[in-house]
């Protein structure tokens, strides 16, 4: 599905949900986001999850210097200019700031400062010890307690509770289709649309799931087989489209839209046994030791969980799987380690490029030179 079909698909979706009395809660934080409380509210939470373009980076010039990553830069843009195609950001009611990076603090400060968006704050620990871990669920209380104030309706467990089992049932149809033999492009596509309308398209997904499930990619084709790991690639990018350009296939989606998000998942039992449904958010954060927001030796399991994968995989399907590790230019997290990585992954036996890239689109010929390099050279 183009971009253009998707936003329009999406912008109806709101206004059915604003004319059911939903208000929307906009979102730039990639990841510990407790979107089921949201939910449970009566919030649709709108990742910001688009890609940005020349147009939009530049318009945010007046408020942020060039050397913020282009997506946040962009996002900011979005809002400054509102093409068309997102209008339904006029429609946002509220702005959660979260610390996933300082970027996402200062931007989403930004945007609520700047167009008049009421902003609530929820920070998260960047260690990982009991303290965090209750700092974690003081947090998730005192966002609770402020939604209440905004909707003057108190937030019931059972309620927590239920959308916690459908986004966390969510998740596992996306973890099938994770393992779909089909090109990456299309199991993106599915992601991306995932984290933007939620659990309401399930019954699509179910769909999609069914009509593939005995579709056989790999076995007969001569693309390069690839990891694609560091950054997401939000919607409107044109990246994964150059990769298979060039004759490689993405297997793998190691970023949050991806694995990071649909492998946070828990066991239904103890969904139903946990009684105070905010210790499930806890749970879940502790687990979380694969997202990028600076978990203490996140670099190295992230190491370790690449290598198990590429080992995998080659004893599996006799195959090679080579990474490309995504880099948006500027960002906090992953412009400083991609030298280590890409040694340390080196070191193992397993090639891997290092893209960065900002979302100017002069840059789209020298990307696609250096993909073809890449797929020449495995
Ligand atoms: S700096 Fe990186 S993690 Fe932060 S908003 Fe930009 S792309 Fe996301």
């Amino acid at each position: 599905m183009d971009s253009l079909k998707l936003l329009s698909e999406y912008s109806k979706f709101l206004e059915d949900k604003k004319s059911e009395g939903k208000k929307i809660m906009a979102i730039l934080a990639h990841d510990n986001i407790p979107e089921e409380l949201l939910d449970a509210a009566g919030f649709i939470p709108l990742r910001m999850i688009f890609a940005g373009n020349d147009e939009l980076m530049n318009s945010c010039h007046d408020y942020l210097p060039p050397s913020t990553c282009s997506f946040a830069q962009s996002c900011l843009g979005l809002f400054s200019l509102k093409p068309m195609a997102f209008r339904f950001l006029d429609s946002v009611n509220y702005f959660l700031l979260s610390n996933h990076c300082v970027t996402d603090i200062c931007v989403s400060e930004l945007i609520s400062n700047n167009f008049k968006i009421p902003r609530l704050d929820f920070y998260v620990s960047y260690t990982r010890n009991e303290n965090s871990f209750k700092y974690y669920k003081l947090e998730i209380d005192n966002l609770k307690k402020k939604i209440e104030i905004i909707t003057k309706n108190r937030i019931s467990d059972e309620k927590i509770r239920e959308s916690i089992i459908k986004y966390n049932n969510f998740k596992r149809i996306l973890s099938i289709v994770a393992n779909l033999d089909i090109i990456g492009s299309k199991k993106l596509e599915i992601f991306q649309k995932a984290i933007l309308f939620g659990p309401d398209i399930q019954p699509e997904i179910e769909k999609i799931i069914e009509a593939n499930k005995g579709q056989e990619f790999l076995k007969d084709n001569n693309y390069k087989n690839l990891i694609l790991t560091g950054c997401s690639i939000f919607i409107g990018d044109y990246l994964v489209n150059l990769i298979e350009e060039n004759g490689g296939n993405v297997v793998l989606f190691d970023s949050w839209i991806g694995y990071n998000y649909y492998s946070q998942i828990l066991e239904y039992e103890e969904l139903k046994s946990t009684r105070n449904p905010i210790n499930i958010f806890k749970k879940r954060f502790k687990n979380n030791k694969y997202g990028d927001h600076s978990v203490p030796k996140f670099l190295e399991k992230k190491i370790k969980f690449l290598e198990k994968y590429v080992n995998h995989f080659n004893e599996e399907k006799n195959k090679k799987l080579a990474i490309i590790n995504h880099v948006i230019k500027f960002c906090d997290h992953f412009s400083l380690f991609q030298t280590h990585f890409k040694s340390k992954l080196q070191e193992k036996g397993i090639n891997v490029l290092n893209l960065e890239r900002d979302y100017s689109r002069s840059n789209k010929g020298q990307l696609s030179t250096r993909i073809g390099a890449f797929m020449e050279m495995l």
